[in-house]
C-alpha cells in the first residue's frame, strides 16, 4: 500500500465527504489499522489505544518493549472528531491502530515496533502509509497548511497535558533567545511554522507564548506544558518530548512540510470518564481552532463550501437515473406545475449551470461534462427543496 498511489483517491473521497457529510472509513489488512478520511487540515493519529490481541502475532519481546496501553485515547479521539464536526461541519483525518501494544508499537521503528512478525510488519506499514495519505490529501486541499497531532496518554503523576515538540526537558529550560536559534528550531516539530508564520512569532513564542497551543489548552481549562504558565516541565517529571511518529510525520523530517506535535494526555479529569472526555474534546476543538486562526492563513470554513446547503429535505424528491449516461435525460421527481430552479455545482463548490426546469422536469445531461455534481432544486422563493449528488458518466 503506497501512499502516493492513494493520495488522489483519498483527495477525491475527501471532496465527496465534504459534500455529503458522510465519512469514509478505510481499514487495513485484518482491520488492525483504520483510517477515517477527513476534510479538515488536521491529522490525528492514535497509536497506543488498541486492544486487539490476535494469537497469530506473538507478544513483542525484542529490544525491551513497552506494553503500556494509552487507555481511552481512541474514545477521546472519536469524541474530538464529534466535537470538531459539530463546530465546523467537517471531520479531521484520523488514523488508529487497534492492535494492543504488546503486539505492535507503531511509535517505534519497524524493527522494534513489529519485532519481525509479518502481520505486524504489514500493519505497521499500513498505519504509516495512512498517515502519509492523510497528510497528502489535507495538504492538497489546504496548500500544505496541515497540522498533525500524535495522540497519547501518559501515566506520569502530574495531571497535565504534555506537548512534545521533539525538544527534551532540559532544552525547554533554555532561554527564549537560545530556543530561537536555528540549532533548536531545526530540531523542532514546528520548525516550518517557526520559520514562517503570519504574525512572525518566534519559536519560543510558539512553544510557550500567549498564542502557543499549550496556552490555548490551559486557557480552556486543561493545563499543558509547555505553555505560558508552565514554560518547561522540569527535569524529573519523565516528560515525553515526542517519538518516532512525530519525528517522521512532521517537518522535523525534511521531506514533510507540515507542523505538528505529540500530545500526551493525563488520565484524571480528562480520559477517565465519558463526561471528562467530552469536556476535553470541547476544549481541544476550541484550542485548535484558535491555534489555526492565530498562525495559519487559511479559510477554516473552506472544508465544506456547500455546508450552507440544506440536506435532502423531502425524500420523495429525487433524481434518476443516477448515475446517468451523458446525453440522456436527467429526470427530477418533483410535483408538476410549479416553478423550479436547478443548480449544478462541481466538486470545488462552483456553480456550473443553473436555470428554470422545464415542464417535463427533465434536463439534458449533454449540457454537462462527465463527472460528479451536487444538484440543488429551489422553489420560487429560493428555498432549497432538494440536494442530490449525481454522477454523469
Ligand atoms: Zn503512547
Amino acid at each position: 500500500m503506497k501512499g502516493i498511489q492513494y493520495s488522489f483517491y483519498v483527495l477525491l473521497i475527501s471532496l465527496l465527504v465534504s459534500y455529503t457529510n458522510a465519512q469514509v472509513v478505510i481499514f487495513g489488512t485484518n482491520n488492525y489499522v483504520e483510517y477515517q478520511v477527513g476534510t479538515l487540515p488536521l491529522v490525528i493519529s492514535v497509536p497506543h489505544g488498541g486492544n486487539l490481541e490476535p494469537g497469530s502475532i506473538p507478544n513483542r519481546t525484542c529490544n525491551s518493549p513497552v506494553y503500556a496501553v494509552d487507555a481511552f485515547t481512541i474514545e477521546t479521539a472519536l469524541e474530538i472528531k464529534n466535537k470538531l464536526f459539530a463546530a465546523t461541519g467537517c471531520y479531521p483525518h484520523m488514523v488508529i491502530s487497534h492492535l494492543k501494544r504488546n503486539k505492535l508499537d507503531v511509535n517505534r521503528n519497524l524493527a522494534d515496533g513489529a519485532c519481525g512478525n509479518p502481520e505486524a510488519i504489514l500493519a505497521w506499514g499500513e498505519f504509516h502509509d495512512f498517515i502519509a495519505d492523510a497528510r497528502n490529501a489535507a495538504n492538497q486541499q489546504y496548500n500544505d497548511q496541515t497540522f498533525f497531532v500524535d495522540l497519547h496518554g501518559h501515566g506520569n503523576p502530574i495531571q497535565r497535558i504534555e506537548l512534545g515538540y521533539l525538544l527534551y526537558d532540559d532544552e525547554l529550560e533554555l532561554s527564549d533567545n537560545t530556543l530561537n536559534t536555528l540549532q533548536y528550531i531545526n530540531n523542532s516539530s514546528i520548525k516550518n511554522l517557526a520559520l514562517n508564520n503570519v504574525n512572525n512569532y518566534t519559536h519560543a513564542e510558539l512553544l510557550r507564548g500567549p498564542q502557543a497551543f499549550g496556552t490555548f489548552l490551559t486557557n480552556n481549562n486543561f493545563p499543558s506544558v509547555p505553555s505560558q504558565s508552565i514554560p518547561f516541565p522540569g527535569l524529573t517529571s519523565n516528560y515525553y518530548s515526542g517519538g518516532y511518529i512525530t519525528a517522521n510525520h512532521t517537518c522535523y523530517n525534511p521531506s514533510v512540510p507540515i507542523n505538528g506535535l505529540q500530545m500526551e494526555l493525563n488520565f484524571s479529569n480528562l480520559r477517565d470518564t465519558p463526561a471528562n472526555r467530552t469536556a476535553f474534546a470541547n476544549a481541544f476543538t476550541q484550542s485548535i481552532i484558535e491555534y489555526f486562526n492565530a498562525h495559519f492563513s487559511l479559510d477554516w470554513n473552506s472544508c465544506n463550501p456547500l455546508s450552507t446547503i440544506n440536506p435532502i429535505l423531502d425524500t420523495t424528491f429525487f433524481v434518476h437515473p443516477n448515475p446517468v449516461t451523458r446525453g440522456n435525460l436527467i429526470h427530477f421527481n418533483l410535483p408538476e406545475n410549479t416553478f423550479y430552479e436547478y443548480q449544478f455545482f462541481n466538486l470545488l463548490g462552483q456553480l456550473v449551470v443553473s436555470g428554470e426546469l422545464n415542464s417535463d422536469k427533465t434536463l439534458d445531461s449533454e449540457k454537462l461534462n462527465s463527472g460528479v455534481y451536487i444538484t440543488r432544486i429551489l422553489n420560487k422563493s429560493s428555498t432549497v427543496l432538494m440536494t442530490n449528488k449525481i454522477i454523469i458518466q
